[in-house]
């Protein structure tokens, strides 16, 4: 599964949180993945957290990517973070505006939007590294319309993006008819679904209303139903979103990238489920 499965992680807040942050890397050792990610500023993390969890990970033998988002930042900052990752032996970056956190008032640095970034690292940094991006198929939420947010996704490949991760979507079609539109638009880069497990009703709802990803009506009815039942909710989650892997993979993605939230057992369980060879995995 080497090639098909890459992580993403969340940086610890405490010892207790690293350590169950080692503990399940550890266990997802076994899926090979690709490269890991490491988020960097959502929840309030800071940029020593993301490269301190990176170091976690390569030392523990992953080819691991640190998040970096550019809103807010200086030219100089960023250039200074991106020597301190290419010191670092860092090889992948996963290049992303970001979010101003609520009430700091509007966008008045020197980056606006994800695509300068790339351009920045590119003209800092050359090909050093493998440059990830972000690609909404479900339309990010502050975009104007669906074709200007696919536009701009374009801008982003053609600023030097190598690949690009998606936000998560319970809904196939939505992927496959981006990719298509990406593809007409001269995009050739792989376009790898972003996967979220789901097994916490409220955090999923509250979390999609704010990134702009659907959660369909039947999906909302049978986890209303569950209640406080986590046991349940788990089993649904996880038939599901193992359903929505297999058709993903069936019909041409070329690979998934799991939000892990640092948990392995969810995302162990939905590939023991995918129909790919355990050698590969
Ligand atoms: P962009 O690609 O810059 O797009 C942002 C918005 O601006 C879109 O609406 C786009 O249509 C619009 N836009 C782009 N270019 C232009 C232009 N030239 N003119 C006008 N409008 C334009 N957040 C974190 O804080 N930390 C993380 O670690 C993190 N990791 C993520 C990983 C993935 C895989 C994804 C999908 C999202 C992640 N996010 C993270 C969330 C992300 O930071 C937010 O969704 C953010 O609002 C947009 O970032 P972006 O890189 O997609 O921005």
């Amino acid at each position: 599964m080497s090639s098909l499965v890459s992580l993403e992680f969340f940086p610890p807040r405490d010892n207790a949180a690293q350590e169950k942050l080692i503990r399940s890397a550890k266990q997802l050792q076994a899926l090979q993945p690709g490269y890991v990610s490491v988020t960097f500023g959502a929840g309030g993390s800071t940029r020593a957290g993301t490269a301190d969890a990176v170091a976690i990970m390569q030392k523990l033998g992953f080819d691991a990517a640190p998040h970096l988002s550019c809103i807010g930042a200086s030219a100089q900052d960023l250039a200074d973070i991106l020597q301190a990752y290419k010191r670092q032996g860092v090889r992948r970056i996963v290049a992303l505006r970001g979010d101003l956190p609520s009430g700091m008032g509007g966008d008045t640095g020197e980056f606006h939007y994800a695509s300068q970034l790339v351009r920045f690292i590119r003209e800092t940094t050359g090909d050093w590294f493998h440059i990830e991006v972000a690609a909404y198929p479900e339309m990010h939420p502050q975009a104007r319309n669906a074709a200007a947010d696919l536009g701009h996704f374009v801008e982003k490949v053609q600023a030097g993006a190598n690949s690009a991760i998606t936000q998560y979507f319970f809904n196939a079609d939505a992927y496959f008819s981006f990719v298509e539109q990406a593809a007409a638009r001269g995009v050739g880069v792989p376009i790898v679904p972003g996967i979220m497990p789901i097994t916490n009703s409220a955090q999923l709802l509250r979390f999609s209303d704010m990134c702009g990803a659907e959660v369909p009506r039947w999906i909302r009815q049978r986890l209303a139903e569950f209640g406080d039942d986590k046991a349940s909710i788990r089993a649904f989650g996880e038939e599901v979103v193992s359903r929505l892997c297999q058709t993903l993979l069936d019909q041409g993605a070329p690979g998934l990238h799991f939000y892990t939230l640092n948990n392995a057992d969810t995302t162990l369980a939905i590939t023991r489920n995918l129909n790919i060879s355990v050698e590969a995995a």
